[in-house]
């Protein structure tokens, strides 16, 4: 069995971005010369999260709304956990969208179906942050 494992860095703009890494999950396991197997691809930090859906930029809008009715980012002093941090929304928001995906890894390729795609979703950005990729098989 292959085994292969690679860190991506992302260090958005914003506090709240959505980065379709499908190509560079395509690049790690073309890289890694692996053709049946699994792979798994997860947020390394509890404030980001990576999911699978559609790359569509109304749905982006509808996802982004949707999460700051649930866990509105301000004001600060309602949330427990902030004081030292701001950032107690964003640890909700990464658990609703999930910390990493599983795709079954099919003759070389993803094996999407219809319209998947592998998103980075961050929520408290503006700094230096990881996604882990770990692909095993034959
Ligand atoms: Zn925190």
């Amino acid at each position: 069995m292959k085994s292969y494992r690679k860190e991506l860095w992302f260090n958005t703009k914003n506090r709240r971005e959505f980065i379709n890494i499908t190509p560079q999950i395509e690049d790690c396991l073309k890289e890694s010369g692996i053709k049946e197997g699994l792979l798994l691809c997860n947020a390394m930090h509890i404030t980001a999260s990576v999911f699978i859906n559609d790359d569509e930029a109304g749905l982006h809008k509808d996802m982004e709304n949707w999460l700051e009715k649930l866990a509105p980012e301000k004001p600060y002093s309602q949330y427990f956990h902030n004081g030292y941090e701001d950032n107690a929304d964003a640890h909700l928001k990464r658990s609703i969208m999930g910390r990493e995906v599983v795709v079954a890894v099919t003759d070389g390729k993803l094996d999407f179906g219809p319209w998947e795609q592998i998103f980075y979703g961050e929520f408290d950005g503006k700094r230096p942050k990881r996604v882990l990729v770990k692909i095993i098989g034959e």
